[in-house]
């Protein structure tokens, strides 16, 4: 059996005509149709205002920080339960993380320990100056408690939507509730520009700023003139060409990935000690990847890398979830609130392969072995 991935590039029929109008046109790069074109998909499919489209999702986050003005004297809370990706760039602009564990309803920030972390920080004079929160997985946060708590208390959020594109919370779409939203279209993302990845804003003078950033910073002038520190960060009419094809297979990924996730519960929820995380009433998640827990009490400590391993022998690949922030080598000296949550959901979790091009026969295969291991 060739090796079956946890979530590989899904090419619909449209890529190519993209890719192919841009070498006819040798517009190749830089920017272009094709760039302006995905833009628009993505303020249409988001319903935002504005998008622009950089060359991965980290430096949407670097750039999110710096339209915001973070600087080196900044507190930023960030959600622990995450990949690194959502913390390293507030170390690129110098200010410092601050670690927020996650509740068990969505594994996302928790706005409790979000609040509680505010109240502390600002009883000591330093007031937080952004919140980064994740919609890990695809499942929305809780965005209703965290926006809440961040417009009481007068600090921007960036949502990181690197997995969340097409998944939403009461019918409005991840990436649009904060000041600044961004995305990834790495290749194992829910769609792909081979690496990719935009910044979202409703704030008109946010995009105008990262675009102007994530293009080096030319000042219109017919001369090379600078006022502020550049970065080429823009995504090239290339990449954008295949990302305007993905756009249009989008809702077909989603709802595959959805049958997927309702394949393996159904297989394996009833098995003693086996649980999957739930859409909360009126939350939608396009079910990036599909998660399993091993309840410890119940199968002992570590079944989830045994059944990692077992997997691997067959040439199936799974993967551990995200080992919270907070237990990083890299941020062992940064500040953390802590309940438990994720401590234990990377304690007892895997992430089971979950790509929208895996036939129902693979999967069956996967299902199979899943319960070979656990018999
Ligand atoms: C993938 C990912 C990123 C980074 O996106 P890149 O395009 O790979 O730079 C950031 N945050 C999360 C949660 C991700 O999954």
């Amino acid at each position: 059996m060739s090796r079956v991935w946890l979530s590989s590039p899904h090419m619909g029929e449209k890529e190519k005509e993209f890719v192919a109008q841009a070498f006819d046109s040798n517009w190749v790069a830089p920017l272009g149709p094709n760039v302006d074109a995905f833009e628009n998909q993505l303020v249409d499919y988001v319903g935002i205002k504005g998008a622009v489209s950089l060359c991965s999702g980290t430096a949407a986050i670097h750039l999110a920080l710096l339209s915001l003005g973070i600087q080196d004297t900044d507190i930023v809370l960030c959600q622990s339960f995450t990949f690194a990706a959502t913390a390293f760039p507030i170390n690129y602009v110098h200010a410092e993380p601050v670690f927020i564990d996650s509740e068990s309803y969505t594994w996302n920030m928790d706005p409790k320990l979000l609040e509680k972390a505010i109240m502390d920080l600002m009883t000591t004079g330093k007031k937080p100056a952004a919140i980064i929160v994740v919609h890990l997985y695809g499942m929305p946060a809780d965005m209703d408690e965290i926006m809440r708590i961040a417009n009481h208390y007068n600090i921007p959020v960036i949502e990181d939507a690197a997995e969340a594109l097409g998944s939403s919370n009461k019918n409005k779409q991840c990436g649009s509730f904060g000041s600044v939203g961004i995305l990834s279209f790495n290749g194992n993302k829910i769609i792909t520009t081979s690496g990719g990845g935009a910044l979202l804003s409703d704030d008109e003078n946010i995009i105008s700023k990262v675009r102007h950033l994530s293009a080096q910073a030319k000042e219109p002038a017919p001369y090379y003139l600078h006022k502020d520190i550049g970065y080429n960060y823009r995504m090239s009419n290339i990449c954008a060409g295949i990302g305007r094809g993905q756009m249009e297979v989008l809702p077909y990924r989603i709802s595959k990935r959805r049958e997927i996730h309702e394949r393996y519960r159904e297989e394996l929820e009833l098995i003693d000690g086996i649980s999957f995380l739930s859409e909360p009433e009126n939350f939608f998640s396009n079910r990036w990847l599909t998660t399993v827990l091993f309840d410890k009490s119940v199968h002992g400590e570590g079944k989830n890398e045994l059944l990692r391993l077992h997997l691997e022998k067959l040439n199936i690949e799974s993967r551990a979830l995200w080992k919270p922030l907070h237990q990083q080598p890299v941020f062992k000296n940064c500040k953390s609130y802590l309940n438990g949550v994720s401590d234990r959901l990377y304690a007892e979790g895997l992430c089971l392969p979950s790509g929208s091009n895996m036939t129902v026969e693979t999967q069956n295969i996967v299902i199979k072995e899943i319960k070979n291991f656990l018999n």
